[in-house]
């Protein structure tokens, strides 16, 4: 139960896209903790409009982006 994953920030995935909010094309996949657990979202990194939220147990083998 103990969330080892410190440093997520260092997870963070570049995407190719376009954010529809502003139109930036700096995306980013990353982990984040909330009330509900393990999410990976896709944020915009410019505005930081939410595109994508999954459930982080729903991805199975996401554990393999290199928490470690
Ligand atoms: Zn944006």
């Amino acid at each position: 139960m103990t969330a080892r994953a410190t440093g997520v920030e260092s997870i963070r995935v570049e995407v190719v896209g376009s954010c529809p909010e502003c139109g930036s094309g700096r995306l980013a996949r990353y982990a984040v903790l909330s009330e509900g657990g393990w999410f990976l979202v896709l944020k915009c990194q410019n505005c930081l409009h939410s595109l994508e939220r999954a459930s982080w147990r729903a991805l199975g083998d996401v554990s393999r982006l290199g928490v470690d």
